[in-house]
């Protein structure tokens, strides 16, 4: 079933964490539709430079603000009302969970209810970005959006997990008490252009660390696995979300599930490396499996991930080659 788009020219989107690697290519295609795009981040992990080509567009706005600390409704741009609301901001690698504890946990709280309230209050869909982390380490695999997780509370990874599965009630309160149109995806591992080399996050510093010549930190014995999706499928899933009226969670990625010994071979093969990949220590509740059921986003949405690894992982080396010179 094909959804036709419903947030198109004349439409205004909110778009928090906008300066991020998987936000500014959702506002690409945003504002490639027509729709007014108001971006907001505090550039805590973003950049301006993800938004840099956007800067003489007539329908985007870019507005430095920590979200966490309320709307900025001084601010002209955040006066009118908004027809989407999509919640996208927060540091998402497992190395801010120790650099950004209260900042995760506060965007992923205060700064959810300030935007579900603004939502209500505008009558706009609201769009939680959640994660694959609401699973925790999981014991059913793959997740299908019914299972309910094996996350640690007060684990290291609990600031992260924690927050999402907090946004995720809040959403699902205000959809069922406040009559709000919400929907929840719950992203899976997604890499490519614009991620930080120095992010932390296994793809960004395999691809670096091959590109300069360095040996590949794979932690533990490598045997975990992730199912890598490529940005651009991730955005076509989350728009084809918004786009219905469904409410989810509805699971968002690929069911290209490798091992991180896998992975940092391939990488170290497309990318012509002589690196050696070795095995360092592995962080504490690091989830041992991970792959994303797709029935229903393929059911409800007609999501069909479409790029290979290979051909996903060939195009992110090319740009972090140009970008580390
Ligand atoms: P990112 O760090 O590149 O993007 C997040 C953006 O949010 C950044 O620009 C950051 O500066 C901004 N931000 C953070 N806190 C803010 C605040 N208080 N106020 C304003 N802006 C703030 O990360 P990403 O990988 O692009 O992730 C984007 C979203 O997708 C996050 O919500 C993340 O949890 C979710 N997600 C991503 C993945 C993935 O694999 N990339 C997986 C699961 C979920
Ligand atoms: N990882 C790794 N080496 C690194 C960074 C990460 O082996 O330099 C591992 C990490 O332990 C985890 C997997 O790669 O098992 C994916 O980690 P990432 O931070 O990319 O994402 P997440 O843990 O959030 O899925």
């Amino acid at each position: 079933m094909k959804v036709a788009p419903r947030f198109g020219p004349g439409h205004r989107v909110l778009v928090t964490g906008g300066a991020g690697f998987v936000p500014s290519h959702l506002v690409d295609t945003l504002v490639a539709r027509g729709c007014t795009v108001v971006a907001l981040d505090n550039f805590v992990t973003g950049s301006k430079d993800n938004v840099a080509h956007l800067h003489d567009k007539p329908n985007f706005t870019l507005v430095e603000a920590d979200i966490s600390d309320g709307l900025p409704t001084h601010h002209p741009a955040l006066a009118e009302r908004f027809d989407a609301i999509m919640h996208m901001a927060s540091p998402a690698s497992p190395t801010d969970f120790a650099t950004l504890p209260v900042e995760i946990l506060r965007v992923g709280s205060v700064a959810t209810l300030h935007l579900l309230d603004r939502a209500v209050a505008d009558g706009a869909r609201f769009l939680m970005a959640s994660t694959s982390e609401a699973y925790g380490d999981p014991k059913e695999h793959p997740q299908r959006e019914t299972y309910w997780g094996n996350v640690n509370p007060i684990g290291v990874r609990s600031v992260y997990d924690e927050a999402k599965r907090f946004s995720e009630a809040a959403t699902m309160a205000y959809h069922r008490y406040r009559g709000l149109d919400a929907a929840i995806v719950r992203i899976f591992n997604t890499y490519g252009p614009r991620m930080r080399p120095d992010d932390g996050r296994a793809i960004p510093t395999f691809i670096s660390q091959a590109l300069r010549g360095e040996p590949i930190t794979v932690h533990g014995t490598g045997n975990q696995t992730r199912s890598i999706c490529y940005v651009e499928d991730l955005v076509r899933g989350i728009l084809l979300l918004l786009d219905s009226t469904q409410t989810g969670p509805v699971n968002c990625g690929t069911e290209h599930e490798l091992t991180m010994r896998q992975l940092a071979e391939l990488i170290v093969s497309l990318s012509g490396s002589t690196s050696e990949v070795t095995y360092v220590t592995r962080a504490a509740d690091d989830p041992e499996m991970r792959r994303p059921d797709l029935t229903l986003a393929r059911e409800l949405l007609g999501y069909e991930p479409a790029v290979a690894p290979e051909d996903g992982l060939r195009r992110t080396i090319e740009h972090f080659r140009e970008r580390l010179g």
